[in-house]
């Protein structure tokens, strides 16, 4: 008679974690996939770990996951001026005028400036001041009020 070991009952997944485990998480303080001991896990999947490295407490993130994000890191879309100007003068209405601060504008008039060259308003930061493109970029101009219309 030779008795066997006892032989474990319930499957395990290859690499099961335990709480106090160490295992390779994305770390946001160290922004960087650092070893992190396990404070709790449902199932098989770490939930709360601990970075060895800051000693910061968070979710736990895969390296994979993180990797993943990283990836698709977007910039912001800035054009450079002349290419903001190009683009805001095909959209332009009518002829350029005389710039004229006692004009006013609407997104879209073309000016023309005396030391800037020709624009287009691009945007109207109030009933005063408007934003204008110029191929040397963006300068903001005053204006008159909009005449508005009056009863009587
Ligand atoms: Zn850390």
């Amino acid at each position: 008679m030779s008795p066997k070991a006892a032989k474990k009952a319930a499957p395990t997944p290859p690499r099961s974690i335990q709480v106090g485990d160490e295992v390779e998480a994305k770390c946001g303080k160290c922004k960087d996939i650092t070893t992190h001991l396990v404070l709790a896990k449902i199932g098989w999947k770490p939930t709360r770990v601990e970075c060895k490295v800051c000693s910061a407490t968070h979710e736990f993130r895969s390296p994979q996951a993180a990797k993943r994000k990283t990836a698709t890191t977007r910039s912001a879309p800035t054009l450079p001026p002349e290419e903001h100007w190009q683009a805001a003068m095909k959209h332009a209405k009518g002829n350029a005028r005389a710039y004229d601060r006692e004009e006013s504008y609407v997104i879209g008039s073309r000016i023309r400036h005396p030391s800037f060259g020709e624009g287009v308003v691009t945007d109207l930061c109030s009933t005063t001041v408007c934003e204008v493109a110029f191929e040397s970029g963006i300068k903001k101009l005053l204006m008159a009020t909009r005449r508005t219309a009056h009863a009587g």
